[in-house]
């Protein structure tokens, strides 16, 4: 097993700077110059993007609520969050990242100034400060292995004081297979290590915070699988 911590993250965040950035923000964006892969999983994105948002929308709403999207990426959720009303910290480890995000969101309130403008700043998620009514961290831990996704989660949970959705590879023995055929992150995207994650792992990291999983959705198209869980303080 390779060591987890820092050079990792130190090679995740140079990748989302560079290579990484312009195949991300092509898949997660409207224009057609993506391949056929690329598209599968912009389809497959958009769905746990609209899962996430069904399952913080329910209850009674957005309106004001405190959201940290931990990894933002180019600000696929920041956006309807904020749109919701949302009161949204949405936060990255790649600048380029979040200068995207912070353009994107921009067009938007413009056009709906009345939204508030989310906080957007540049850094790794275990280094967020603050206490949120929610955190979201989607397509975040594929990037890392289990060890030390265990402690994101760990201080995640730290930060939500109601609810938290985490969403990840599940680790199957068919998507094992598939990603040891080299069926699964085609091309460019293999410049990043993927991990997969064993579900009950996940489970069992929350659970040893004090957390416990409320609901579970899935997405899977061919090349795009996302395992999303919702969790909240066990004691709630
Ligand atoms: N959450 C976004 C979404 O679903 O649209 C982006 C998902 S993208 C596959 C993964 C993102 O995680 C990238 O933007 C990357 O820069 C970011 N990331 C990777 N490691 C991170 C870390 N340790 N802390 C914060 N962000 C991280």
């Amino acid at each position: 097993a390779q060591a987890a911590g820092g050079d990792e993250m130190e090679s995740v965040r140079s990748y989302f700077n560079t290579q990484g950035f312009e195949r991300w923000k092509k898949i997660y964006g409207e224009t057609d110059d993506v391949n056929k892969v690329q598209l599968d999983i912009r389809i497959g994105h958009a769905q746990t993007v609209e899962k996430t948002m069904a399952f913080l929308k329910g209850g009674d709403g957005l309106k004001g609520v405190t959201v940290c999207d931990a990894g933002c990426g180019t600000g696929s959720l920041t956006i309807p969050l904020c749109e919701e009303g949302a009161v949204v910290n949405a936060s990255d480890i790649s600048s380029s990242m979040v200068e995207e995000a912070e353009r994107r969101a921009a067009v938007v309130l413009e056009k709906n100034p009345q939204l508030t403008k989310p906080v957007f700043q540049a850094q790794d998620l275990e280094s967020i400060t603050g206490k949120y009514h929610t955190v979201v961290c989607l397509d975040v831990l594929i990037h890392y292995p289990q060890e030390k996704a265990a402690g994101m989660i760990a201080h995640l949970a730290s930060r939500a004081d109601k609810r938290l959705l985490l969403s990840f590879a599940p680790k199957t023995p068919y998507y094992s297979v598939l990603k040891r055929i080299g069926e699964l992150f085609p091309g460019p995207s293999k410049a990043t290590r993927a991990y997969l994650h064993a579900e009950e792992d996940v489970e069992q990291a929350l659970n040893a915070v004090g957390w416990k999983v409320t609901r579970r959705e899935m997405t899977a198209t061919k090349f795009y699988f996302s395992r999303l869980l919702e969790a909240v303080p066990a004691s709630s």
